[in-house]
């Protein structure tokens, strides 16, 4: 009869079973930890040490293929530069396809006498994985099929090592990129990038906001017609003395931007999509320098005047050959006076004009009646005036009070009366008058003057700003009164404004808050 009790293995499919075992779980030891690795080295470092233990052999290596060219991925049993000498052994030029063993004497000339290598990858990443002995034992099938296992896991572990590293490197790419967006769009210089064509790519903020012109106007649009004379500016910037570098050289040029003249610092540089260029506004330190450049030549003119006036006097006071006689000598030593005034109030009002421009300027407020103080202030007028010129003072009985600095408020009252005086080179009638508006005072300075034209009417209240000599008839000033009276004015809680045509006179008018 038949035992139906499955019958036992024999010793030998034991043995075979256990080995087929051991193997098995090898493999799969193998797997897990390539699978584990981080990074390309991390995958090398482990898996060459666990190969030298695994097959109880000195020295294992892993060489790869990748779109950079040939790598040692890991080696161990060897040094450096041996390791390194590995990659010009041919071993991963020769197109083996399946586990190859030799033996020999000096195999890898490392002195190793028995090799098996095992390759991998079909495309990129290609390499071999490669076990070496350094004592007589040669590898057999077992463990040539157990590299040849080991060497297919080295193949997907490479493409998920280098996928992920591509990722990451298009990661941190377009994590750069939103960065450097967010730079160009926070900086204060604007930046505009041209194509080859001269097609405007990008334009920043800061561009627009030094142009006026917008990113939806502009983007996409040549420059050229936005900007004309942009590219003879890009030539001479662009031009490399030394021959196709790309550093960037600033310079200062007015550029016409939608009518109106910019003084821009820029600088470009090229590059393979087309021109950066970087600008800042310059308008305003521009404006400031001319400002200065005014100043200097207003100032050393109107001082040279009164300065030569007072020369010319005491020279002619010192002589000792000519008899002066006492109305003479009274005539220059009141013109020495006269001019030497003048001085002082020119020199005076520099000081205040730069006074103004810093908080410390403090105001005295009181109550002042405006009619009264203008009454004096025209007594004064009178006294320097010809008799080409009359005055009047048109105001209520009534007091008109104001809140105001008294000595301030006469100083803006003598600029505006002396500039009516000033300015009626053919004498007339200056009128003052005060009345109340709504909660002001509207304090009036009429003269019948020289007038001015509509297109200076802004400026003159501008510090230094003179109208054209041949208008003003060659009336001097320092073109400092009407900018220092405004000042005044605004801080009183005020406002100046003028009403004139040419030739038929003009109108000054204070307004000044009820007290
Ligand atoms: P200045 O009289 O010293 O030049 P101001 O600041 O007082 O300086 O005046 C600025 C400019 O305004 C003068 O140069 C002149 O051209 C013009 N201006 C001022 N007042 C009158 C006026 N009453 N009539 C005509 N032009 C005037």
């Amino acid at each position: 009869m038949l035992s139906s009790r499955p019958s036992a293995p024999s010793t030998d499919g034991r043995d075979q079973l256990l080995r087929r075992f051991v193997e098995a779980a090898r493999r799969a030891q193998f797997v897990s930890l390539v699978n584990r690795a981080r990074s390309e080295a991390e995958l090398g470092d482990l898996l060459t040490a666990e190969l030298c233990e695994a097959f109880e052999a000195e020295i294992a290596f892993v060489l790869a293929t990748g779109e950079e060219g040939r790598s040692l991925v890991g080696a161990y049993g060897l040094q450096l530069p041996e390791a390194g000498r590995l990659l010009d052994r041919g071993l991963l030029d020769c197109s083996i396809e399946v586990p190859q063993r030799l033996e020999g004497q000096n195999l890898l000339s490392v002195g190793a006498r028995a090799l098996v290598v095992a390759p991998f990858g079909a495309t990129t990443p290609r390499g071999v994985v490669g076990v070496a002995r350094l004592h007589d034992e040669p590898f057999d099938e077992t463990e040539a099929a157990l590299l040849e296992a080991v060497a297919a896991s080295i193949a997907h572990a490479l493409e998920r090592l280098r996928l992920a590293e591509e990722l990451d490197r298009l990661y941190r790419r377009s994590h750069e990129r939103a960065q450097a967006a967010r730079v160009i769009d926070s900086i204060a210089d604007g930046v505009l990038l041209v194509d080859d064509a001269g097609i405007v790519q990008l334009w920043n903020p800061a561009a627009e906001a030094i142009t006026g012109l917008r990113r939806e106007a502009v983007v996409g649009r040549p420059l050229q017609e936005l900007i004309p004379g942009w590219s003879t500016v890009a030539d001479s910037l662009l031009t490399d003395d030394d021959g196709g570098s790309s550093r960037a050289r600033a310079s200062a040029v007015p550029v016409d931007v939608g009518g109106r003249e910019l003084w821009l610092s820029i600088s470009a540089v090229g590059l393979e999509e087309g021109s950066v260029f970087a600008f800042h506004d310059l308008s305003e330190e521009r404006k400031l320098e001319q400002l200065k450049a005014d100043f200097i030549a207003t100032v050393s003119h109107e001082l040279r005047t009164p300065l030569a006036a007072v020369h010319g006097a005491a020279k002619t006071l010192l002589r000792e050959d000519v008899d002066l006689g006492h109305d003479v000598s009274r005539q220059l030593l009141t013109l020495v006076s006269e001019q030497s005034d003048r001085l002082a109030q020119m020199v005076d009002d520099i000081l205040l004009a730069s006074r103004l421009e810093s908080p410390e300027l403090e105001l005295t407020m009181e109550r002042v009646d405006v009619a009264g103080l203008a009454e004096q202030v025209i007594a004064g007028a009178r006294m320097h005036a010809g008799e080409h010129m009359t005055f009047a003072l048109v105001a209520p009985r009534s007091p008109q009070l104001v809140a105001a600095d008294r000595d301030k408020l006469r100083q803006v009252l003598t600029n505006l009366i002396g500039n009516a005086v000033k300015y009626s080179p053919a004498g007339g009638r200056v009128e003052v008058s005060a009345r109340a508006e709504g909660s002001h005072v509207e304090l009036a300075v009429r003269d019948e003057g020289l007038g001015i034209a509509p297109s200076e009417q802004r400026l003159i209240f501008e510090k230094f700003y003179r109208a054209d000599p041949t208008m003003t008839r060659g009336v001097s000033g320092s073109g400092l009164g009407l900018y220092i009276s405004r000042e005044l004015v605004q801080r009183m809680g005020g406002t100046i404004t003028v009403e004139s045509q040419l030739g038929e006179g003009s109108t000054f008018v204070v307004r000044l808050p009820l007290q």
